[in-house]
């Protein structure tokens, strides 16, 4: 048991923290949601550290490069940092078993929700998974949830709407709700059985 470890909240990135459109190839189509920002600051305050988990296969497919995937998170943590909010890591899968570029052409444990992103910020910055929280807008961002233990939050922006209506066999999320603000909420409202308060033991 290593009692230092922390409990995090796991963010999906497109459609749930920024506009999807598709595959974000040009930097300026790059729109966070109106409350992404308050929302972010919210779990910054509360001591929560926020990693961003995302597939990026449009680097296997040749729409981006990942140097532009890494150019996309550092006008993300501008964007966010002129509202005092902050990102503590992104993680992100840049293949697909179809690819069209032969590097990133393969079956990975890193894309969701296979477990690896989530599985290597753990090791990187001390997280507990099971005491985490998953935020998204696929149902593949709660079976991300569900094959790490933590639980698992689905938004309705971006696909969320849709996929709330087709709900796969066994699977259910912890909470639906309406977006990212309302699931720093529901994240906050829920913390205390996570972070063990001084009579809980
Ligand atoms: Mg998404
Ligand atoms: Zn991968």
């Amino acid at each position: 048991m290593t009692p230092t470890k922390r409990p995090a909240v796991f963010l999906d990135r497109d459609g749930t923290l920024i506009e999807d459109v598709g595959y974000l190839d040009v930097i300026e189509r790059l729109a966070l949601f109106p409350w992404s920002v308050d929302s972010i600051r919210a779990l910054n305050r509360a001591g929560l550290p926020v990693v961003i988990v995302t597939n990026q296969s449009g680097v296997a497919r040749r729409y981006v490069t990942e140097a532009f995937v890494e150019a996309t998170h550092r006008t993300l943590d501008r964007l966010l940092a002129a509202g005092g909010a902050r990102v503590d890591a992104y993680y992100y899968c840049p293949h697909h078993p179809d690819g069209t570029v032969a590097e990133y052409r393969r079956h990975c444990d890193c894309r969701k929700p296979g477990r690896g992103l989530v599985d290597r910020a753990a090791r990187d910055l001390g997280l507990d998974p099971e005491r985490s929280f998953v935020v998204g807008d696929k149902w593949l961002d709660i079976g991300l949830a569900r094959a790490v233990g933590a639980r698992a939050i689905l938004v309705r922006t971006g696909s969320g709407a849709v996929e709330e209506r087709r709900p796969p066999a066994g699977g259910a999320a912890d909470a639906v709700v309406d977006n990212l603000a309302a699931a720093a909420s529901w994240i906050l409202l829920n913390l205390q059985s996570t972070v063990c308060n001084p009579q809980c033991s």
